[in-house]
């Protein structure tokens, strides 16, 4: 028996996971339940999947949650505050954690959790980006097996089963839907809203990640997760759009071999893999007729209108801090363009903006990382004030 902590748990992963999980009690227990701070979701959550311990971020959170717990007649012990959660995530009472936890906030739980040398299904790709050699090595030194919760880089991990099939990889291609956005030019772009950035033509996802796929910095995301994963440079790491989001990325070997992962855009068949592997399980999600869906296109990504995946590539080249300044610049101008502060075009200028003006210092301590990544928030956000007063929200 899996026994499973699922860390952002209403969200949209954390959901599909609790899906998965329901589908085989005689093989997975959702042991901790964590969220943000929507108390009256997580009650919900834990009437359905009885749960040892709920833990909400926000400590506000804490009364309501333990009184609604003790309301629905659950003896679910009730927990709050990031402490708390990265206690919780190193718990000897769970074996898995699914850290799916948006952005930066999820850092220190993942971390946490592998340390402890869990199985770790690992969707905070934002942990990697910005501290991934440290998280990679913390997997390492505690024997935590990884399973990347993203649909690429799961791809890839099923096509790299083992230490001979890595030892002949040449390069890997990772695939990209394109966004609601693919197509237009840059000028195009300059009044698209909110809500048509995170109107995802292929997948359902939170608001962050939706945004992210719309500027494609969420691929440029995960060129720098692949690199962590799978220990290969960005130069041998190439992006290809495929708008029908059915091959969900593809490996090349020296013999000329490549080797694609297929499978119709639902995370709960990474989710299966990750709780399973190497057996595979049920996870709901229907095979793929091809017949029905007659063809695959390719084509390449343009760097002109989406410059984020460029930024991405050029942070990773430069290595050290930058990465970390690259997300956190990146998720302060989204949250700023879901707010309707800011437009569009202003995510990629903010963040080449953060890039320019920083030192980038080495990434050999958290406390270094988390000092650019903090420093890389205040200088977004007071670009941001300087947009907004003299009203340039696209530039
Ligand atoms: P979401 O917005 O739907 O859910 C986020 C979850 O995190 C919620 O449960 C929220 O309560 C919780 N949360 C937010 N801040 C928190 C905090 N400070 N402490 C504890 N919990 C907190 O996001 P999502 O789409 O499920 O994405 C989650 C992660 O998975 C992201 O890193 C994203 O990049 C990655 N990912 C998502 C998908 C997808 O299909 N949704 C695919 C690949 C990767
Ligand atoms: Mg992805």
């Amino acid at each position: 028996m899996r026994r499973v902590a699922v860390l952002g748990a209403t969200g949209s992963i954390g959901t599909s996971a609790l899906d998965v999980i329901a589908r085989h009690p005689d093989r997975l227990q959702a042991q901790t339940l964590v969220a943000g701070r929507n108390v009256d979701a997580l009650i919900a959550l834990c009437r359905t999947h009885r749960p040892a311990h709920a833990a909400i971020a926000d400590e506000q959170g804490y009364a309501a949650l333990r009184d609604g717990l003790r309301a629905a007649g659950l003896d679910t012990a009730a927990h709050a505050g990031m402490a708390a959660i990265d206690a919780l995530a190193a718990d000897q009472d769970n074996d898995t954690v699914v850290a799916a936890i948006v952005g930066a906030a999820g850092l220190s739980s993942t971390l946490a959790a592998a340390r402890a040398g869990k199985r770790l299904l690992l969707a905070n790709k934002e942990s990697l980006v910005l501290a991934g050699e440290l998280l990679m090595a913390a997997a390492r030194d505690a024997g935590a097996t990884i399973v990347p919760i993203d649909s690429e880089h799961n791809a890839i991990f099923q096509c790299l089963p083992n230490a001979e099939a890595h030892a002949g990889l040449k390069r890997i291609q990772l695939t990209a839907s394109g966004g609601p956005f693919r197509g237009r030019s840059r000028a195009e772009l300059t009044d698209v809203t909110p809500a048509q950035a995170v109107a995802h033509p292929k997948w359902s996802m939170g608001p962050k990640i939706s945004v992210d796929s719309a500027t494609l910095m969420n691929k440029g995301l995960e060129v720098i997760e692949a690199h962590h994963l799978f220990g290969v440079p960005g130069t041998r790491i190439d992006v290809l759009v495929h708008p029908q989001s059915l091959v969900h990325s593809l490996v090349e070997f020296v013999d000329g071999s490549m080797l694609a992962q297929l499978g119709l855009p639902d995370m709960r068949t990474a989710l299966a893999v990750g709780f399973a592997w190497p057996e595979r399980i049920a996870s709901g999600v229907a095979g793929l007729d091809l017949l029905t869906h007659g063809r695959l296109d390719f084509e390449p990504p343009d760097l002109d209108a989406f410059p984020c995946l460029r930024l991405a590539y050029a942070a990773l080249d430069v290595g050290g801090s930058a990465p970390a300044v690259l997300n956190a610049a990146n998720e302060e101008a989204v949250s700023a363009f879901l707010q309707g502060r800011i437009g569009f075009l202003s995510i990629p200028a903010l963040v080449e903006e953060a890039l320019q003006g920083m030192s980038h210092a080495a990434a050999d301590s958290l406390d270094a990382l988390l000092d650019a990544d903090a420093d890389a928030r205040t200088t977004t956000r007071n670009a941001i004030s300087r947009k907004m007063t003299a009203g340039k929200v696209n530039a």
